[in-house]
């Protein structure tokens, strides 16, 4: 199996970690942010204009619906035209679900009017009628709705218009003119900060004979309101205008009109005091823009409204690209936090790992491979917090200290084993060089420490003494007292011989009843006369009470035994022992 490190392990992984975040983070921070980016403003601008939209569409909604009621009305009860008083409850009825629907009137193409009368900006009190055949000279008069007789009291407090032809005013005579359903111009209402915009059509009877005109007028100051409602990012604008560029609403609380020598003049995009208005009404066009203006970049988009009977509105919305930009930086640095706060916990962790898990490790391989249970017993103990890394430090140390035991044992039992075999060995190296009958040294014990002594008396210049000697007609008391016997001589000899050469003198037993003496640095005299002694014992100290033992004995004595072989001197004695048993035994040839 492939191997591959401990740090290796804990490394690699977390390079890989580091590089697919660091991938991610660039892919994220510059491909996603930016398209994000460029998505962010487009959205939000496309929600408020959604939001304009609708509120103006659904605004102008009952205007259209109202008118077309009335029309179809009138066109299929010319009678109710006999009764206007009726007819004015009724479009004071109409109006009563609208706070912003100013006017709803009917004109007759006799010159008689009737309408319901509310106050531009919604307040509920101020709701009426009015109308110019109750008093002669057609005086525009206001009167209370009554839900009885839907004509109630004078209100003496509204101000009144003498000679009130509807048929000279704009929205009868435009209608007449279109013939059909007619959208007046946007103006300020007379006496009221608002504008308002009517929609008039001209009622015919079943045979086509025009009956009159009937309108509604709404107050667009609502519309106005709204947009200042909306809660719009900081430097941000809406803006509501015809084609032209006149506005009709902005989310700026400005006048939407100014009157000179009592003409209302309106503001359009490109007369608007504000120069970032300015500015817009320079490209007001379909789509999307970009604007600069005093240094700062605008996003900036224009969307039709199409209203019924071929009037379209635009509503433009500004929104400043620091606004998203920004937005998009605090989310990509939100991003980046988290992604940093990913790689610290992913850094601590390694570290983690390291520490409590990589180094105790390392510390065991250290330990595993210096061969010696010395520095496993020393670990350190603990060795690491994590149990699995503890139960394996403390498990190896244990067995360090099983292992030392038993190897202590083993040497132990080991010296007492060697010590024993060189007991034994001693035994059979004594056994094997000893002779089993007289305990003296056997030829092998005799070959061994002979050759010595000749090395030492070589060394030492000593006078070096070599004896053979061998019972005389011992045979014969084999044959006549037994083996039994001949073994007691054997034994008496022997003991004798060793009476007279002991310490460092060698005595052996060289064959059957052959026995060889070795002395190193004692004179000749001394030798012969011990050799004497050992007669004269034998005599004295029999075996048997019926043997005279003696002994034919072969020596060479040597002065300095230089370049000479035992070999050689045993050879030599040997055939003076033959000389001493060939001339009558019991002596000694030197
Ligand atoms: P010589 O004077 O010529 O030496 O005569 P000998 O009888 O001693 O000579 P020989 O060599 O013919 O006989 C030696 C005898 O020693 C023969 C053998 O039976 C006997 N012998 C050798 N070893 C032992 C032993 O261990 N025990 C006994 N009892 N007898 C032994
Ligand atoms: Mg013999
Ligand atoms: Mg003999």
């Amino acid at each position: 199996m492939k191997q591959i490190s401990l740090w290796g392990l804990i490394v690699i992984p977390f390079a890989l970690l580091a590089t697919l975040g660091g991938v991610t983070v660039y892919l994220f921070s510059t491909v996603t942010i930016s398209n994000v980016s460029d998505n962010v403003g487009t959205h939000y601008m496309q929600e408020i204009e959604m939001r304009v939209y609708d509120r103006v569409v659904e605004f102008m909604e009952p205007l259209d619906t109202i008118v077309q009621i009335n029309r179809n009305a009138f066109s299929h009860h010319p009678e109710l035209l006999e009764d206007l008083d009726f007819v004015g409850g009724r479009l004071y009825e109409q109006a009563v679900p609208y706070p912003y629907m100013t006017f709803i009137s009917l004109a007759t193409s006799d010159g008689r009017y009737v309408n319901s009368t509310r106050d531009p900006f919604g307040n509920l009190d101020d709701h009426h009628l009015a109308n110019n055949y109750m008093s002669e000279p057609r005086t525009l008069r206001a009167y209370e709705y009554d839900p009885v007789h839907y004509l109630g009291g004078h209100i003496t407090s509204e101000p009144e218009y003498p000679n009130y032809d509807p048929r000279k005013r704009p929205f009868y005579q435009d209608a007449l003119k279109q013939q059909g359903m007619t959208w007046s111009r946007i103006n300020p209402y007379y006496g009221y900060k608002s504008l308002g915009v009517g929609l008039s059509t001209p009622v015919y009877d079943a045979k086509g004979t025009l009956l009159g005109v009937t309108a509604t007028s709404v107050a667009l100051v609502s519309l106005d309101k709204y947009l200042q409602s909306i809660e719009l990012v900081d430097n941000s604008y809406v803006f509501l205008t015809e084609q032209n560029g006149n506005l009709i609403a902005t989310s700026n609380n400005e006048q939407l009109y100014s009157k000179t020598n009592g003409t209302a003049e309106r503001t359009s995009l490109s007369s608007h005091s504000n120069n970032i208005f300015q500015s817009a009404g320079q490209q007001l066009t379909e789509g999307s823009h970009h604007l600069e203006v005093d240094g700062e970049r605008f996003l900036y988009n224009v969307r039709p409204i199409e209203l019924p009977y071929g009037e379209t509105w635009y509503v433009g919305v500004l929104i400043p690209e620091s606004y998203y930009k920004n937005i998009l930086h605090e989310y990509s640095q939100a991003v980046i936090f988290i992604v940093l706060v990913i790689f610290v916990s992913i850094a601590l962790a390694g570290s983690l790992i390291a520490r409590f898990i990589g180094q105790p490790i390392l510390q065991l391989n250290d330990a595993v491979n210096s061969n010696s249970l010395e520095r496993i017993r020393t670990i350190p103990q603990p060795l690491s917090p994590v149990r699995e890394v503890q139960t394996l430090a403390k498990g190896l140390q244990n067995m360090a200290f099983k292992l030392s035991d038993i190897m202590q044992n083993l040497e132990q039992k080991v010296a007492q084993r060697t010590s024993h075999l060189k007991d034994e060995n001693d035994i059979l190296h004594e056994q094997s060089t000893t002779d089993e009958l007289t305990a003296l040294y056997n030829r092998r014990g005799f070959n061994l420490v002979s050759e010595q002594a000749l090395f030492y008396a070589k060394q030492n210049q000593q006078p070096f003494c070599i004896v053979l000697c061998d019972i005389d007609h011992f045979k014969l008391v084999n044959d006549t007292l037994g083996h039994t016997v001949g073994d007691q001589v054997l034994v008496n000899v022997a003991h004798v011989l060793k009476q007279h050469f002991r310490g460092h003198d060698i005595v052996a037993r060289y064959g059957g009843e052959e026995f060889m003496m070795i002395t190193v640095g004692m004179n000749q005299q001394d030798v012969i006369a011990r050799l004497h002694q050992v007669r004269q014992t034998l005599i004295d100290q029999p075996a048997h009470p019926e043997v005279v033992l003696t002994l034919s004995y072969g020596v060479t004595y040597l002065n300095d035994a230089h370049g000479i072989t035992l070999d050689e001197l045993i050879h030599g004695v040997d055939g003076k022992l033959y000389q001493a048993k060939n001339t009558g035994r019991d002596k000694i040839v030197e």
